[in-house]
């Protein structure tokens, strides 16, 4: 019989992490359960070596560092690491809840959720004249910079990934391009006035990519104008890198009773939802004004380990 923890945190990411060591810090019995076999979320699947800006303290620090850092700083502590075990389920039990899982229940006094997008789904072209290209010189997921050493790169997308792949591939590439739908770009003014007088980038404003070019590795692309016109002349780029968001994988989590807005669990201020001892953070957590930020979820998760504190009379 597994034993009741004082708190179960859902996902393993980086706010799950810092939750842990909040649980820790005031010893707390706590338990961790991530569905994939290795901790970091989004992090370490979907941008380990893309340097992350803003996290305070860190000028600049890429992702699979901020993982290991969270997770020297959460295993001070000792705690219950289930990964590989995806909760499936939520139901009352005797003091507290049972969180199902294919690997048997999990009985727990207090829940957070930490489950960010739940699935990491790259949003695709669902297009075969350019996926067919995926794994063969064009990207929806990059593991590795080094791929583009060199090379002449074309990143689509006009948000914060997509600049922050321009601004990390551009250190070693020949040279790159960003290109989006729109006439404007949507990424932070910061990182859009360093790509507008970085040497080795440019930007390209009301261009989409229509179809991949070469001969089963991308040796150029065809692109449309604002209007969708097809451009007559061939792209020349070696590796595409397509940033066009995530398809969030939330629907599980609606058949737990908790109230959703969107894709996300509704919380109050200290990040309670509407069933009693179970709290949302991070990526998970929906309120107005929310920003989907690692710095924002690190807060959420530390007032929502002082509600479980509060919740267990502790
Ligand atoms: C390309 C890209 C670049 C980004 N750059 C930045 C940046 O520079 N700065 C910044 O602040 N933010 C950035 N973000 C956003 C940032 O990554 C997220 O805000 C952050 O990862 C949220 O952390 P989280 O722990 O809430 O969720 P996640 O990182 O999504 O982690 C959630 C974890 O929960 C697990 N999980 C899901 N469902 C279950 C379940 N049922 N059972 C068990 N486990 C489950 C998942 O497998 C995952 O490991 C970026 C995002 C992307 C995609």
């Amino acid at each position: 019989m597994t034993e009741m923890a004082d708190v179960t945190i859902v996902g393993g990411g980086p706010i799950g992490l810092f939750g842990l060591y909040c649980a820790g810090l005031h010893h707390l019995k706590a338990r961790l359960v991530e569905r994939l076999d290795r901790l970091g979320g989004q992090l370490e699947h979907l941008y380990p070596e893309k340097p992350i800006y803003d996290v305070g303290g860190f000028p600049s620090i890429t992702g699979r560092d901020l993982v290991e850092r969270l997770k020297q700083q959460a295993f001070q502590y000792p705690a219950e690491i289930m990964t590989g075990l995806e909760a499936t389920d939520l139901r009352p039990g005797d003091n507290g809840w049972n969180l199902l899982t294919p690997g048997g229940t999990l009985p727990t006094r207090t829940v957070i959720i930490t489950a960010g997008i739940g699935e990491f789904i790259p949003r695709r072209y669902q297009n075969p004249a350019i996926d067919a290209y995926e794994g063969q010189g064009l990207y929806y997921v990059v593991q590795e910079l080094d791929d583009f050493t060199d090379q002449r790169v074309l990143v689509v997308g006009g948000g914060d990934s997509a600049a922050d792949w321009t601004m990390a591939v551009a250190a070693r590439a020949r040279h790159v391009t960003m290109i989006h739908r729109r006439s404007g770009f949507q990424c932070h003014v910061d990182s859009l006035a360093k790509l507008e007088t970085h040497p080795r980038v440019t930007l390209m404003p009301n261009r989409s990519l229509v179809r991949v070019v070469g001969e089963g590795r991308v040796e150029g692309a065809i692109l449309s104008d604002g209007e969708g016109r097809e451009l007559p002349e061939v792209f020349d780029v070696q590796r595409i890198i397509v940033a066009i968001g995530l398809i969030p994988g939330t629907a599980l989590f609606r058949n737990w009773n908790l109230d959703m807005q969107g894709d996300a669990i509704a919380v109050n201020t200290d990040m309670s939802t509407n069933l009693s001892g179970v709290y949302a953070a991070g990526d998970m957590a929906a309120y107005p004004g929310k920003v989907k930020l690692i710095a924002t979820g690190f807060g959420e998760v530390a007032t929502a380990v002082e509600a479980v504190k509060e919740h267990l009379g502790r």
